[in-house]
């Protein structure tokens, strides 16, 4: 079915524009007072469960080295995340969040509730066998990109 393959197709020309720079897809606006990337949002979401280091987050975020320092970089300037230094290994840096930077932290996560529940009601008009599908689908399509 040639035209299944173009609307697939065309799906991606209009994710890859939609998510330009950005390391995610989210629906909707962003509704924090503090301008900052998704990137930079998603980095204060992640710590504020727990304290990171540079690499863990790179890791995680699946982006480099290198545009995490910038993030942080950034992040730091503006004093919604500080650092302390691992007890056993002076080398290794823990960044953790300011106070400022708890509502940030939750709007983003809040953006992220929001994004999956649009998901959730366009799935909601499938039944569970076409539902079953999809997900195979997804999971065959997604094996594409290992
Ligand atoms: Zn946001
Ligand atoms: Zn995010």
């Amino acid at each position: 079915m040639q035209e299944l393959a173009n609307q697939i197709d065309d799906f991606f020309v209009k994710v890859v524009r939609f998510a330009e720079k950005k390391h995610e897809v989210l629906l909707g606006n962003c509704v924090s007072n503090v301008k900052l990337t998704s990137t930079q949002e998603h980095i204060l979401m992640l710590l504020k469960k727990r304290p990171s280091t540079n690499a863990k987050m790179a890791d995680r975020l699946m982006i480099s080295a290198a545009a995490v320092t910038k993030a942080l970089k950034k992040l730091q300037e503006l004093s919604l995340i500080a650092s302390t230094r691992d007890e056993k290994d002076e080398r290794v840096i823990y960044w953790h969040l300011t106070h400022q930077a708890l509502p940030i932290a939750a709007e983003h996560a809040e953006h992220h509730h929001k994004t999956l529940g649009a998901y959730q009601k366009i799935l909601d008009e499938f039944t569970e066998e076409e539902k079953s599908v999809i997900s195979r689908f997804l999971k065959d399509l997604k094996g594409e990109f290992e």
